[in-house]
């Protein structure tokens, strides 16, 4: 793996902090480069406490959702109720509410103060801390509420790699959000989740204004009809792979896993198609948070991605970019990078990178050729996890341009095993050891 998210609507920040520092010190002791991303939860409704921990009901049953939030009763018209208050508000009659990511479908019959009578469509069982979703009416709730900016204190503090923003509707949400991160001291990317219908119709603004984005498949399928569900997710990363920003495809890859140790021929080939389709990362959510099959499930999922992107069509995807290339030096820089490397056969590209943005230029151009990047930091390192094709090494701070050509080399041998008369590309803003401009571009031989 090479990110771990923690998802912050579930769990308490204890027990947040402790798998923060589990992941850093078995990251650590591995000596492998691990991100931490907080997930910052949106105003969504959940589930609250459900009588005897599970709730099974038919079709057919009456189920009553309440903001009352000590009203949980059992029976034969069980009493669920829902958090933050407030699904009284978004409940029409008439309407659906889905539960569980839409493994159950409500349908409302009356709302009464607080609250909302529904009947069961399909039958089903639901826990505690369940999503409550009202497909095509906006949640009556601030961004950011209460929770989501704890949240982000939290990120801030424990220096998070990454944030991930739920149920973000518009760039102002990220805009927002990115200048409270900013002033809480956090540092790292700040990625959005599409989950949302207006997210979908917003999408370029918000893919401008994130770091990247996650398509955030399970909520997604709620909020959209699910067969546009394939359709939004190819937009997306289209859209990302053009501007360069990282993609992440998330939510049922490996369902299955869950319960069995061998996933389904469906979801091996979701996995490799969202790779096809351009994905820089592929996530798991609960395979490994709460399925008996963690660890084949991460397995399953490298193996996977890794032979999908022997397969991709490299020679005919940098010709397309050629389509999108700026009139910008470290935009021709990364792409004259991508384009030798080719060419030549070399066997590896070398960037040396400062803030990562030199690295994630060049990955933008998805080369056939690995790429290792030369950064001077554990953080930096870190913030190039999600980053497509890029094999991030920290080597400590370089003085001169020379110093980055004999480290290149060195680092080739050594990590690498190159041998004599090996071509790599090199590529590093001069003066070597500021951050800014992509502006170096050189062939070298071992
Ligand atoms: C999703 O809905 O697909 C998602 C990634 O969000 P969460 O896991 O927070 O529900």
């Amino acid at each position: 793996m090479n990110v771990a998210r923690l998802n912050m609507a579930h769990g308490t920040l204890d027990d947040h902090a402790a798998a923060f520092g589990h992941v850093r010190s078995i990251a650590e002791e591995l000596k492998q480069p691990v991100g931490i991303m907080v997930d910052v939860p949106g105003p969504k409704y959940r589930t609250g406490e459900v009588p005897s921990g599970s709730l099974s009901f038919k079709e057919g049953q009456k189920i009553t959702l309440t903001s009352r939030q000590s009203a949980a009763a059992g029976g034969e018209d069980p009493v669920v109720p829902v958090k933050p208050a407030g699904i009284h508000r978004d409940a029409r009659v008439g309407n659906r509410i889905l539960l569980a990511d839409g493994m159950v479908t409500l349908e409302i019959r009356e709302v009464q103060g607080e609250d909302v009578f529904c009947e069961a469509l399909t039958a089903g069982e639901i826990t505690r801390g369940r999503g409550v979703t009202t497909p095509g009416v906006e949640p009556s709730q601030p961004f950011p509420d209460e929770k989501a900016t704890s949240a982000m204190g939290f990120a801030a503090r424990q220096q998070a790699d990454f944030v991930a923003l739920s149920t973000v509707t518009t760039s102002d949400d990220v805009a927002k959000a990115r200048e409270i991160l900013l002033a809480m001291g956090f540092g790292g990317g700040i990625y959005s989740k599409v989950e949302r219908s207006r997210a979908v119709t917003n999408q370029a603004s918000i893919i401008n204004e994130s770091d990247g984005i996650i398509v955030a498949r399970g909520d997604l399928g709620t909020e959209i009809r699910l067969a546009r569900v394939p359709v939004v997710q190819k937009e997306l990363i289209a859209l990302c792979n053009e501007l360069g920003k990282p993609v992440i495809t998330a939510t049922q890859m490996l369902e299955s896993m869950i319960s069995l140790p061998v996933p389904t021929r469906a979801e091996v080939t979701d996995v490799a198609n969202a790779v096809f389709d351009g994905t820089d990362a592929v996530m798991l959510s609960g395979e490994t948070s709460i399925g008996r099959y963690p660890l084949e499930a991460v397995r399953v999922m490298a193996e996977v991605s890794m032979e999908a992107e022997k397969a991709l069509p490299y020679d005919a995807m940098l010709v397309d970019k050629r389509d999108h290339l700026e009139p910008l030096t470290d935009d021709a820089i990364s792409y004259n990078a991508c384009q030798t490397a080719h060419q030549l056969g070399a066997s590896l590209i070398v960037a040396f990178t400062e803030s990562g943005g030199t690295a994630k230029r060049v990955s933008k151009y998805r080369p056939r050729t690995p790429v290792l990047a030369l950064v001077h930091n554990e953080r930096t390192r870190r913030s190039l996890t999600v980053t497509w094709g890029v094999q991030p090494v920290t080597t400590g701070s370089l003085e001169q341009t020379d110093d980055f050509f004999d480290r290149a080399r060195e680092e080739a041998v050594r990590r690498v095993g190159l041998k004599k008369g090996a071509l790599v590309v090199l590529v590093a803003g001069v003066p070597i050891g500021l951050p800014g401009g992509t502006d170096l571009l050189r062939v070298l031989t071992i």
